[in-house]
C-alpha cells in the first residue's frame, strides 16, 4: 500500500498537492492542520487548539498524536494514506510509525516540497485574503517558520537516512509540480 508524507515549510503547497495526489491515487488525505481546525469550536479542547494555532506554535504532542492515531484507526486501511502537516517533530515521527505498524503498514515515501521562505510568505499572505485562517498573517508566520526550521526541517535528514526522501521543486505551477510528483509515484 502507498502511504505518503507530503513535507515542506508552511506555504510550500503541501495541501494543494496532497489533494491532487489523493484524488489520482485514491488515498485518504489526512491534514493535521485541517483536522485540528475542525475541532476549534469544541469547548476546552477547541480553545486550546486555537490558542496554539493562532500563535503559530505546535499544539502539544500528546494532543496531536492522540488525534492522528485516532484518525488513522478510523480508516479501513484498504486505501493508502497521505499525511499533510504530520509528523512535525521526532516524537510524531515515532508515533506515526507505531500507529501504522499496528496495521502492518509503513511510510513508503516522503515528498519534500522545496520553496524559499520569501516565496512561501507571499503565497500565504495571498491565501490569507480568502482562507479566513487567523494564522495566515505576518506575525504568526514568523513563529510558524521558526518552528519549522527548528523542529520540523531536521526530519528531512531522518527520512533521507531511511532512503525515503524525494525532493520536489515547489516553485513551478501547481500542475507542473503535480506532473513531477506523478512521474515519481508511477514508478513506485
Ligand atoms: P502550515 O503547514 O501552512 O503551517 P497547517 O494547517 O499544516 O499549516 O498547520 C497550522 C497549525 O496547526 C500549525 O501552526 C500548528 O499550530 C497546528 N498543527 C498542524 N499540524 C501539527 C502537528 N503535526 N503538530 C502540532 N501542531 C500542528
Amino acid at each position: 500500500m502507498l502511504n505518503i508524507i507530503i513535507f515542506g515549510s508552511p506555504g510550500a503547497g503541501k495541501g494543494t498537492q496532497a489533494q491532487l495526489i489523493a484524488k489520482k491515487y485514491k488515498l485518504v488525505h489526512l491534514s493535521s492542520g485541517e483536522i485540528l481546525r475542525q475541532k476549534r469550536g469544541q469547548g476546552e479542547l477547541g480553545r486550546k487548539i486555537s490558542l496554539y494555532q493562532d500563535q503559530g506554535r505546535l499544539v502539544p504532542n500528546s494532543l496531536i498524536i492522540k488525534t492522528m492515531d485516532s484518525a488513522i484507526n478510523h480508516q479501513s486501511l484498504t486505501q493508502g494514506l497521505i499525511f499533510d502537516g504530520y509528523p512535525r517533530n521526532l516524537a510524531q515521527v515515532k508515533a506515526l510509525a507505531r500507529a501504522l505498524k499496528k496495521h502492518n503498514q509503513e511510510i513508503s515515501i516522503v515528498l519534500n516540497l522545496q520553496l524559499n521562505q520569501n516565496q512561501a510568505i507571499q503565497r500565504i499572505l495571498l491565501r490569507g485574503q480568502s482562507s479566513g485562517r487567523l494564522d495566515d498573517n505576518l506575525k504568526t508566520l514568523k513563529s510558524r517558520f521558526q518552528v519549522y526550521r527548528i523542529q520540523t526541517a531536521p526530519l528531512i535528514k531522518y527520512y533521507r537516512n531511511q532512503n525515503k526522501l524525494i525532493n520536489i521543486d515547489g516553485q513551478p505551477t501547481i500542475q507542473t509540480i503535480f506532473k513531477e510528483i506523478d512521474k515519481i509515484l508511477k514508478k513506485l
